[in-house]
């Protein structure tokens, strides 16, 4: 047999996987269906990768990815964070931490981790067959046989890694192929579902605001009349709703809550300021500028664009005279500043949404090794498992982790 291993996947988890395996000495093919590998991992964080979070409390780590996270503990204690960091660092990509723990490459770009992994793969000697999409898996008596490319040609190894990531951004290769064939292999698959996707809110004049991005705010989420979540942070306006980190660690309970009713997403654009202090700060304001407009008096409350909006929901004519404002106008305002309500249409689908939830049941997994329960001959790992984190690094860490487990396992 040519290869001890073929790795399904070029994104980070395959990279990882496949390089450690090939360091190791083994004979390996990675096989990816676009032109070339990396294409989600050149996106992510925006173009900068965020590759971990630097958390150093590894319980604290793991807690991040709710029930499902103590399958990492192993994998973790074998590859963490620091690991990667260091992993990267000993490339030539230097990295940084920015608020939130979150880790970046200090060149804020997301190419210079791909090509750390590219160079990692040709020194490790591992075999890359770009444009190449595995159509289907033959398996019988719980072993792979061979996998078949959507052209017919046929390929062996003695042993396999599945790491097509989820289901989300299809655009990017992810197009969920595996979970059927690991179906017809008897693994269980975690129904799936989109997870840290932007939300699609009601208001129809939402497309003015596109492109606005907010600090230090609150925003929660109410249903029948009760505030069920809250986070702090940034978020951010979009053509049909809002995204951003605040919105997208949100998104998986609005998605819940919106099944059950209707729900009011709230944003508290003033979340240090009590009501009382910031009502004081508004009189003392509207006396000092009394003879301005309304509509200019906004500006240290409030980021520029949404100004007028605020002038438009608020029924107080912008050109109104902040002396002649009456007591209710004030608070109206001070009202809108604390909690600024906006109506849940939906939470985005796989198309948009940052990570798949749902996948791989762990329970089928060793998570010493990342080798199937059920076949004997195939590996797991990545975003392909039923594991999702929040933003800030969590879900590449999973990638790096049980990727560099799987390679050196194999
Ligand atoms: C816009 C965006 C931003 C993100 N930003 C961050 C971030 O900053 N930090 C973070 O931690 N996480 C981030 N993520 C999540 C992170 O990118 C994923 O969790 C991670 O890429 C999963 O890695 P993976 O290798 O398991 O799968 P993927 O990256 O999805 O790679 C799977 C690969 O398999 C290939 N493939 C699939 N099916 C086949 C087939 N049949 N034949 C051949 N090849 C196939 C695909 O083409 C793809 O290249 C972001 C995601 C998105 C979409």
């Amino acid at each position: 047999m040519l290869y001890d291993l073929i790795v399904i996947g070029g994104g980070p988890t395959g990279m990882m996987a496949a390089g450690r395996a090939g360091e190791r000495g083994a004979r390996v093919l990675l096989v990816e269906r676009n032109p070339r590998l990396g294409a989600k991992l050149t996106i992510t964080g925006k173009g900068r990768c965020n590759i971990t979070n630097a958390e150093p409390d590894i319980r604290k780590f793991i807690a991040h990815y709710g029930q499902n996270g103590k399958f990492l503990f192993s994998a973790m204690s074998r590859f963490d964070n620091e690991n990667t960091r260091e992993f990267f660092e000993g490339r030539g990509v230097k990295t940084k931490v920015e608020r939130g723990q979150r880790v970046f490459p200090e060149s804020d770009q997301a190419r210079d981790i791909n090509d750390a992994l590219l160079d990692y793969l040709r020194e490790s000697k591992v075999i890359i067959k770009t444009k190449a999409t595995v159509a289907e898996v033959v398996s019988k008596n719980k072993r792979i046989e061979k996998i078949i490319l959507s052209n017919g040609e046929g390929l062996q190894a003695k042993n396999y890694l599945i790491a097509t990531g989820g289901q989300s951004y299809p655009g990017t290769g992810s197009k969920g192929d595996a979970y059927q064939w690991l179906r017809q292999m008897d693994h269980k698959i975690i129904p799936i579902r989109p997870a840290l996707a932007p939300i699609i809110l009601k208001e129809d004049w939402i497309d003015e605001l596109e492109g606005l991005s907010l600090k230090n705010v609150e925003i929660s989420l109410w249903q029948n009349g009760k505030k069920v979540e809250s986070r702090f942070g940034e978020a951010l306006f979009t053509h049909e709703g809002m995204s951003g980190p605040v919105i997208l660690d949100m998104s998986k309970r609005a998605g819940e809550l919106v099944a059950q009713g209707a729900v009011t997403l709230v944003i508290d654009f003033k979340p240090a300021l009590g009501e009382k202090i910031l009502d004081e700060r508004l009189q003392k304001d509207f006396t000092a500028q009394s003879n301005k407009m309304f509509k200019n008096i906004l500006d240290w409350l409030l980021p520029k664009k949404m100004i007028p909006m605020m002038v438009r929901i608020s029924g107080i004519a912008g050109e109104k005279k902040v002396h002649t404002m009456t007591r209710a106008e004030r608070q109206k305002l001070l009202k809108l500043l604390k909690s600024f309500p906006l109506e849940i249409k939906a939470v985005a689908g796989f198309e948009t949404a940052i990570v798949t939830a749902g996948g791989v049941d762990l329970r089928e997994v060793d998570p010493k090794t990342m080798k199937s329960r059920i076949i004997d001959n195939l590996f797991l790992a990545g975003e392909i498992l039923n594991l999702d984190g929040p933003t800030g690094g969590f879900n590449l860490q999973v990638c790096w982790s049980t990727g560099f487990v799987a390679g050196e396992s194999i």
